[in-house]
């Protein structure tokens, strides 16, 4: 009918808009989406599933923010401004390579929709409490970001395995802890909801990085003094699993949120 085809028009023109607004907003995401990018499950990192296929040259086709570990577990893995950094179990920062692997990591282009001063001093448990007034509801996936100044910043790392791989519980046992004091330095991680245990860590997952980037970890404990905080949410999750036999045959089932809560927490 003749009287659709304005319609029709109208429809292709926005379509064509927005794409090229979300091109546009999003230059490097090859997928043209912004959305979280996620490289297997937390659940098969407590299984032991170390090994992952996907390289951080691919990885970092699908975003410049984020974290996770590196095949054999060997460290901790952050990464903001498109810089991916490796805090490896001696406490240091190591620039990754392309050819590095992953067997667990969740990116995405962080483009911030929120950003707030944090003028008042804060200890892990409050900042979290601050962030959670902020955002739309635990629902979403948000990716955060704080730059600023620590009293202190307690950090983890853990050592690289060998086969057949212990369960994350018991790596996490032989964890070192780092007191990094009076730093400055960036968080960045993410805040994902409690439904999608099984799949990431349930509420807030940070990594730190030192402002000369030469030391870091995962977070377990902080006392911010000031800084700012940027917040990006997103409504999409793009999971992309292995299917190497070591992923493929992982009891992936059970509720591990205890095993989860002694190994990230
Ligand atoms: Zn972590």
């Amino acid at each position: 009918m003749p009287s659709e085809v304005p319609f029709v028009r109208a429809v292709d023109a926005w379509r064509t808009h927005r794409r090229r607004t979300q091109v546009e907003a999003h230059p490097v995401d090859a997928s043209g989406l912004h959305e979280i990018f996620q490289s297997s499950t937390v659940n098969a990192l407590l299984e032991g599933v170390y090994d992952g296929a996907m390289t951080y040259e691919e990885l970092r086709r699908h975003g410049d923010f984020g974290l996770g570990t590196f095949n054999a577990l060997d460290g901790e893995m952050i990464a903001f401004d498109g810089a991916f950094y490796q805090v490896k179990s001696d406490g240091v920062a190591y620039p990754v390579a392309d050819e590095q692997r992953t067997p667990f990591a969740t990116v995405l282009f962080f483009r911030p929709e929120l950003e707030r001063a944090l003028d008042a001093p804060l200890d892990y448990a409050s900042l979290q409490t601050s962030i959670d007034r902020l955002v739309d509801g635990p629902n979403l996936f948000y990716a955060v970001r704080v730059d600023g100044h620590f009293t202190s910043v307690t950090t983890r790392s853990v050592p690289r395995q060998q086969p057949p791989y212990p369960p994350l519980e018991d790596v996490a046992k032989k964890q070192t802890v780092f007191h990094l004091e009076n730093v400055r330095g960036t968080l960045a991680g993410f805040r994902f909801p409690d439904y999608a245990r099984g799949l990431n860590v349930p509420g807030f997952h940070l990594h730190f990085l030192t402002e000369d980037r030469r030391a870091g970890g995962h977070v377990l404990d902080l006392h911010l003094t000031q800084g700012t905080l940027a917040i990006d949410t997103t409504a999409r999750f793009h999971l992309e699993l292995p299917t190497d036999p070591a992923f493929l045959h992982a009891d992936l089932g059970h509720d591990n949120s205890e095993a989860l809560n002694r190994a990230e927490r």
